[in-house]
């Protein structure tokens, strides 16, 4: 690998090398290596890298250090709602995840109080959490259920975050992010993280950012090498939960997460689980939010050894412990594939990514081998051989359509800033949205369709429900 960059060689202040000392990081990872500096010199910044590769602490550095020299004495922060700082997460999940990660490297900072606003949870305790909070990590809808009642200003927000900003979209929040960006237009810094740069997010970054430089590590079609994957056909969903079943008795594991399509299926799955023996629970959008985190939080501390989830799983959940990834049912989108296999295998560790498939899945194990450019290897367990018919060979994924990567491992095109003409996004509100998008694997099977599968438009706003 390329030579590795302490954080003190990045220009950190010194309760924030303490922090990541504690923390145990030794060195920055590429991303953190390129995103820091530039977040520190200013600008508007869109990024993307491999999910896994330490995006929370590439934003949160560079923010807590203006924080922290913007205070140096440590004083005291008055008690008003008014955020410097303001990061925006899809989910309630990593809005949690993100603020902990936070907290964690303020630790040894004075003067620096981080708020989490987001929804299912009580209004009283966030209304008061966010006085005094100089950095405020929110869901959209919350925060501007917040805002417009006036319990939190955000015309003091010198940076602005917008974390998975492609799921962002996925979830419908493009009204609600522009909404807060009109909030906070005075602001100096906007930061966007993405797992692709696809037209959709070109778009949105156009009409948040101005003259944004772009920084691309590592792409979803890199290998994962870290994580081992495999694929085996099914006859049915019974023949499926006898193939999870010897997966989760599999003597390396320690901790799974077990995707399924939809919510009621989530649940299903942790019933018989359980009823097999198995720690299981489940983890969905539609239950209460208290649940959810107790969920989460029991995963975290080890105590629930199988979590049965949605997709409301797939980005930003960080347990290092976690060993295997089983695709029960399949993702929507074929990107969705390269989040989950991503909960698994973090910093650096080694992990499983399995997938069930039944014959009517092809066309979306198509559209997920097209999307990684690379096969899914396809093996049989003794005893749990599938049918002839249900068996399928697997096949060279991509061909014909070379160069559609973004750069390959740890290429970067830091610093491509262009001209400084004043920000055309900042007026122009552009807004063709093709179509919107179905069944995201419509184009299953259409092989010129690109690496992303039909998701070019806004979800129905009752799709996150469904299946989140
Ligand atoms: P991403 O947002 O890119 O998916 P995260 O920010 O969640 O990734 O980080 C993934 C994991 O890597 C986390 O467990 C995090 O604590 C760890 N990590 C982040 N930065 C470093 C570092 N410099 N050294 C070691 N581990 C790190
Ligand atoms: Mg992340």
């Amino acid at each position: 690998m390329t030579m590795t960059i302490s954080f003190k060689e990045l220009g950190l202040a010194q309760p924030l090398l303490q922090a990541t000392e504690a923390i145990g990081y030794t060195q920055a990872t590429p991303v953190q290596e390129k995103v820091i500096p530039a977040a520190i010199s200013g600008g508007d910044w869109m990024v993307s890298s491999q999910t896994g590769s330490g995006k929370t602490a590439a934003f949160l550095l560079p923010l807590l250090n203006q924080l922290i020299a913007a205070n140096p004495n440590g004083k005291p922060v008055p008690g008003r709602a008014e955020p410097q700082v303001l990061v925006l997460c899809p989910t309630r999940e990593l809005a949690q995840q993100v603020s902990a990660d936070a907290i964690n490297l303020v630790k040894f900072a004075r003067g620096i109080r981080i708020a989490t606003i987001m929804g299912g949870m009580p209004y009283g305790k966030q209304i008061s959490q966010i006085k005094g909070a100089n950095l405020v990590v929110a869901t959209p809808g919350r925060l501007l259920d917040l805002s417009n009642s006036r319990a939190i200003r955000l015309d003091k927000v010198k940076c602005m975050i917008v974390d998975e900003a492609d799921r962002m979209l996925d979830l419908g929040f493009q009204d609600d992010i522009e909404a807060i960006h009109e909030l906070c237009s005075d602001r100096g810094q906007t930061l966007m993280f993405s797992a692709t740069f696809a037209p959709r997010i070109m778009q949105l970054a156009t009409s948040l950012m101005n003259n944004p430089g772009r920084i691309e590590l590592a792409s979803a079609h890199d290998k994962h090498e870290n994580i081992a994957q495999t694929l085996h056909w099914a006859d049915s969903v019974a023949h499926k939960h006898k193939l999870l079943s010897h997966w989760l008795s599999d003597p390396t594991m320690e901790q799974a997460v077990v995707f399924a399509s939809t919510q009621a299926d989530s649940e299903t799955i942790a019933d018989s689980l359980r009823a097999d023996g198995h720690e299981a629970t489940a983890l969905h959008g539609a239950m209460p939010q208290a649940v959810r985190n107790r969920r989460l939080q029991s995963l975290r501390k080890g105590q629930t050894r199988i979590l049965v989830a949605t997709d409301v799983a797939a980005r930003g959940i960080d347990v290092p412990t976690i060993t295997h990834v089983i695709n029960f049912g399949l993702p929507m989108k074929a990107e969705d594939y390269v989040h989950r296999i991503g909960r698994t295998g973090r910093a650096g560790r080694s992990g499983v990514a399995i997938t069930l498939a039944e014959h009517r899945d092809r066309s979306k194990i198509r559209a997920i081998e097209q999307y990684t450019q690379q096969p899914l290897q396809a093996e049989v367990i003794p005893g749990l051989e599938p049918s002839e018919k249900s068996r399928k060979p697997s096949h060279r994924p991509g061909s014909g359509r070379p160069g559609r990567s973004f750069g390959g491992k740890g290429a970067s095109n830091a610093s491509n800033r262009h001209g400084q003409g004043q920000g055309e996004g900042k007026t122009f509100k552009q807004n063709h949205f093709a179509k919107p998008s179905g069944p995201k694997f419509a184009g299953s099977g259409k092989p010129s369709s690109g690496p992303k599968f039909g998701g070019s438009g806004k979800p129905s706003s009752g799709q996150k429900r469904t299946f989140a």
